[in-house]
């Protein structure tokens, strides 16, 4: 299978230093065309991959490379890509960022409920999943050093969390207790989406979970103190039908 091209990339044949040592990504996706598709952008970026047609392919070889990333199609041939991450879950942290089709916000809950990391919907473009692919690399490192950082500063919007002062360009903003709570919370997630049951029992406790529309209220207050058009988001973004997502870069 062509799937196995690049899979040992023995040194003295791989003249591209990028290529062994960038971080390794096992790609779990049944149709070829995508496969092929971001096997060319993927190892284009340095990224070393691991290619897999099946679910229970797709297990194997995360458990035998040990990758730094697991992309996985929701609907394979053999199991369901719900079960995958389940499977995943019970031995390991990888990132896994799920490929669903586009308006299965239901799915797309489900994986991120499993323990999927995030996910980019059918059809996406390249630099939307190397964007997801960064953030979700950069989580895995600050975790796994244990520091936190104490600013987190994005386009215009400066939040510093040691003394809790949010400014915009330049200017203090002043927030209630709840509104900082939910843009500390989306902070500690930056970039990756966070779905609204999640939101709610973070900021709001476990009892909260179905009360979507405080939600709602406190996203539009927070928007309008933090963006200059609450109408055109540019830091807390929507994702419809599954959270919120601040942007990151
Ligand atoms: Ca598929």
């Amino acid at each position: 299978m062509p799937d196995l091209a690049g899979r040992e990339a023995p040194a003295a044949s791989q003249p591209s230093s990028e290529a062994v040592s960038g971080p390794v990504v096992v790609l779990i996706e049944d149709e070829r065309p995508i496969r092929r598709f971001l096997r060319a952008s993927l190892t284009g970026q340095g990224y070393r991959l691991v290619e897999a047609a099946t679910g229970e392919e797709g297990l194997t070889e995360a458990a035998m490379r040990q990758p730094d990333i697991v992309i996985l199609d929701l609907g394979l041939p053999d199991i369901d890509g719900l079960e995958v991450i389940r499977r995943l879950r019970e031995w390991t942290a990888v990132p896994i960022i799920v490929l669903s089709a586009r308006g299965q916000e239901r799915d797309k809950i489900a994986a991120l409920d499993a323990g999927a990391d995030d996910y980019v919907s059918k059809p996406f473009g390249v630099g939307e999943l190397l964007a997801r692919m960064r953030v979700v690399l950069r989580h895995a490192a600050r975790s796994s050093t244990e520091t936190a950082e104490s600013t987190f500063c994005v386009g215009d919007l400066h939040v510093d969390l040691a003394v809790r002062r949010v400014a915009v360009e330049g200017r203090e903003v002043h927030l209630t207790p709840i509104e900082y709570r939910l843009l500390t919370t989306l902070i500690r997630y930056a970039g990756k989406v966070v779905t609204q049951q999640q939101l709610l029992k973070e900021v709001w406790g476990p009892q909260c979970t179905e009360q979507a529309h405080y939600l709602r209220v406190y996203v539009a207050q927070l928007r309008r103190k933090i963006e200059a058009d609450p109408a055109r988001p540019r830091y807390l973004l929507t994702e419809p039908g599954v959270g919120y997502r601040l942007a990151s870069e």
